[in-house]
């Protein structure tokens, strides 16, 4: 008789508060053959808690595309098996594409056990438009590409989020004020679901002052307002003011100054004075 094949439970795990975990991902837990994980000695910990003693094998971007065939023969074979990450759920800015890629091109079954995800605990306070948003993960480590990618940011229109590590938390958010605006809205969610959870909603250029004098120590996932459509911000007073500056002065420095003034994104303002200029020479 021929094994029935084995299927592959994706399973959130929690992202703080160890109630979060569900009766359903704790019983497949349990259950499932092997549990891959990306660092066990972290989820032993996690499981021991819950007393989860299924035995663990390590995925992490380094031994993926090595561990993946291992794994689809013994899903094959018939074994469950069961993805977790560190924490929340896995692939949401944790390693396992290649390896969930693999597992569909082999035609195997695959089942999500949703759960705690950072990003959704965020946006679920954060009180922006979230029908639609865009998830940026983490930003580039170094200044340069990360202020790159945010002046590429800063006219969507749609709510932005981003995780960001501790050490890197403040030149980020300043990097967020100088391309975005320092009125722009944005709420920065810490340690959710920890004791010392904080939730904090503020113009960007408050956000960084009231950041400035915590400490800044644990997890954050930053939400940001999407830009507003060019029409409402281009009023006439921010009209009258770039249209005075740059008169004066080359278009990069008035679309600057414009900005300190009145909030607008500089970008936003750079790219109609190219308009301005687009139009007059049609003229
Ligand atoms: N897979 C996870 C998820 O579903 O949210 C995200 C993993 S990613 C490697 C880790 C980042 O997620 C952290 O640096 C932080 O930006 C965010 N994060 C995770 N847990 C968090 C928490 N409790 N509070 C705030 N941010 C958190």
């Amino acid at each position: 008789m021929l094994n029935a094949k084995g299927t592959l439970y994706v399973v959130a795990t929690p992202i703080g508060n160890l109630q979060d975990f569900s009766p359903r991902a704790q019983k497949i837990l349990q259950e499932v053959q092997l549990i891959i994980a990306e660092d066990t000695r972290h989820s032993r910990q996690l499981l021991a808690h819950f007393h989860i003693n299924t035995p663990l094998q390590s995925l992490h971007e380094h031994n993926e595309k090595q561990m993946t065939q291992t794994l689809l023969t013994r899903l094959q074979q018939g074994d469950n098996l069961a993805l977790i990450s560190d924490a929340g759920t896995p692939l949401i800015s944790d390693p396992g594409a290649y390896f969930i890629q693999s597992v569909h091109a082999a035609q195997l079954p695959i089942v999500p056990i949703p759960g705690a995800s950072a990003l959704i605990s965020a946006l679920s306070v954060a009180g922006f438009p979230a029908d639609s948003f865009v998830f940026e993960g983490f930003l580039p480590a170094k200044a340069h590409a990360r202020q790159q990618r945010l002046q590429q940011l800063a006219e969507e229109t749609r709510t932005l989020v981003f995780y960001e590590a501790p050490h890197r938390i403040l030149p980020s958010l300043q990097d967020m004020r100088d391309n975005f605006g320092a009125q722009r809205p944005a709420l920065l969610a810490r340690e959710l679901t920890k004791v010392f959870e904080t939730i904090q909603r503020l113009p960007l250029g408050e956000l960084l002052e009231w950041l400035k004098s915590e400490k800044q120590l644990g997890e954050f996932v930053i939400v940001v307002a999407g830009a507003p459509a060019v029409e409402k911000l281009l009023t006439p007073e921010v009209e009258r003011i770039f249209t005075l500056l740059y008169q004066e002065l080359p278009l990069k420095q008035a679309a600057k100054l414009t900005s300190e003034i009145t909030g607008v994104s500089k970008n936003v303002l750079y790219d109609w004075g190219i308009q301005l200029n687009q139009a007059t020479q049609q003229e």
